[in-house]
C-alpha cells in the first residue's frame, strides 16, 4: 500500500496555498527525486486555446523552483496532438503554451515539445501488453533523467475520466503512438479538405499515398498506420478513425502508461490537480462548469493509487447544482455522465499489468 498525499485548498495568513503546495511536494518526495545537473521533464498540458480549466502555470513554476533548488535542470513538456487544433505542431503548441503562461518568463523553465516539430520524434519503450509491445513515447520525455507529471483530473470522452494514467498513456505518446491508441488502424481521408499539396505522399514511409484527380488517396493494403500523413497535412484532410472506443482503448492507454511507469520506476513523482473538475478534457476548446467542488491537490510516486484516491474523493463530494452532474446522486460521477464507458475498467486492467491501486491517504495541513 502506497502513500498518497493530499492538500485541500484552505489557506490563510501565514499559510498560503504556495506554502502548502511546497509542503505537499516535499512530503511526496520531490526533494529526493532529482540530483544536481539532472534533466527533469515536467509533463504538463497547456490547455487547448479557448479552454480555461487546465492547470494554472503557477503550480508548474513552484515545481520548477523546488527542482532548481536541488540543482536540477527542469523543463516543461508535452506532446503534439493528432487532431488539428492549437497544439498540432510544435510552433502552434509553443504559441499556445506562451498564451497560457507555460514559458520561461513565467514558469521559470523552457517549454520543449517532447515529440518535436510534427510529433514524430519518439522512442520505443518496451511493454509486454496484449496490444502494445513498443510504446512510442515523445523523445524528450524518454531522454529525461527524471519525471514530474502534473495532471488535471476531469472527465474524458473516451476514458470516462482523465488523470495521471491517461496523461501518461495518451499524453506522452508521440503522434504515431497516439494513432495506435486511437485507431489501431489507418487514417481517415477527408477528400473535401484535400488541396493536393502532396506533403503526405512525400512523408509516407511505405509509399501508400497516390494522387488521383489532385487528391491524396491511401492504399490501405500498404498503409502501416504510422500517422506521418496526419502530422504532415496542414489542411485537416487526414483524420483519425475513432473506432477504438471501449475496453481496447483503455487497455492500450494502460499499456502505454505501464511502459512509461517502468521507464521511470523510482524516478518519478505524479501530481493530480482536482480543481475545476469539468466534464470534458482540456483538449477541447471550451470547458463546461465543474461537476463537483475543488477537491485539492494530490501527489504520489504511485500513479494508479493516485488516480484511485483522487477519484474516490471526487465521487464522495456533493455534485454541484447547475452542472452536468447536478442530477447524479451517488457512485462514479464520470460513469453517470457517460454510461457507455466503464471508466473503472482502467484500474482492473492496470492491476493486470502489475500496478497497484491500494493507498493510504495522508493529509497535508
Ligand atoms: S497533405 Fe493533406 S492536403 Fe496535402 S495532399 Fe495530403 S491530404 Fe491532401
Ligand atoms: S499512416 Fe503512415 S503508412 Fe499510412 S498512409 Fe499515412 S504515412 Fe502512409
Amino acid at each position: 500500500m502506497d502513500n498518497v498525499f493530499w492538500m485541500n485548498l484552505h489557506a490563510g495568513a501565514g499559510c498560503s496555498l504556495e506554502d502548502k503546495f511546497g509542503r505537499l511536494l516535499k512530503r511526496a518526495g520531490l526533494d529526493a527525486l532529482a540530483g544536481r545537473g539532472e534533466l527533469v521533464a515536467i509533463k504538463v498540458h497547456v490547455g487547448e486555446s479557448g479552454n480555461l480549466a487546465y492547470v494554472n502555470h503557477n503550480y508548474a513554476r513552484m515545481v520548477v523552483r523546488e527542482l532548481k533548488a536541488c540543482g536540477a535542470k527542469p523543463f516543461l513538456t508535452d506532446t503534439n496532438t493528432l487532431y488539428s487544433g492549437s497544439r498540432h505542431n510544435a510552433v502552434d503548441h509553443n504559441e499556445t503554451a506562451v498564451m497560457h503562461g507555460y514559458f520561461s518568463g513565467t514558469a521559470g523553465a523552457p517549454f520543449i515539445v517532447a515529440d518535436g516539430l510534427r510529433g514524430l520524434d519518439c522512442e520505443e519503450l518496451p511493454v509486454n501488453g496484449q496490444h502494445v509491445k513498443k510504446a512510442r513515447i515523445g523523445g524528450a520525455l524518454c531522454q529525461a533523467d527524471k519525471l514530474v507529471m502534473l495532471s488535471h483530473f476531469k472527465g474524458h470522452c473516451e476514458m470516462g475520466f482523465g488523470g495521471t494514467i491517461k496523461n501518461m498513456g495518451m499524453g506522452c505518446a508521440a503522434v504515431p503512438g497516439k494513432l495506435e491508441l486511437h485507431s489501431g488502424s489507418n487514417p481517415l481521408q477527408k477528400p473535401e479538405k484535400c488541396v493536393g499539396c502532396q506533403q503526405c505522399a512525400r512523408r509516407c514511409p511505405v509509399h501508400a499515398i497516390a494522387m488521383k484527380d489532385k487528391k491524396a488517396v491511401i492504399n490501405y493494403t500498404t498503409c502501416i498506420g504510422c500517422g506521418q500523413c496526419i502530422a504532415a497535412c496542414n489542411y485537416g484532410a487526414m483524420g483519425i478513425q475513432w473506432d477504438s472506443h471501449g475496453e481496447a482503448l483503455i487497455e492500450k492507454v494502460a499499456e502505454y502508461a505501464a511502459a512509461l511507469h517502468e521507464r521511470f520506476a523510482g524516478k518519478a513523482l505524479y501530481v493530480n490537480f482536482a480543481l475545476s473538475i469539468s466534464p470534458d478534457c482540456d483538449c477541447w476548446d471550451y470547458n463546461d462548469a465543474p461537476v463537483v467542488q475543488d477537491i485539492g491537490i494530490v501527489a504520489s510516486a504511485n500513479p494508479l493509487a493516485l488516480d484511485r484516491a483522487t477519484l474516490d474523493m471526487i465521487n464522495k463530494a456533493p455534485k454541484l447544482a447547475g452542472s452536468a452532474a447536478a442530477e447524479v446522486k451517488s457512485g462514479n460521477v464520470f460513469d453517470a455522465l457517460r454510461p457507455e464507458i466503464k471508466s473503472g475498467y482502467m484500474f482492473d486492467y492496470c492491476r493486470k499489468l502489475g500496478m497497484e491501486d491500494k493507498y493510504e491517504l495522508v493529509e497535508i495541513k
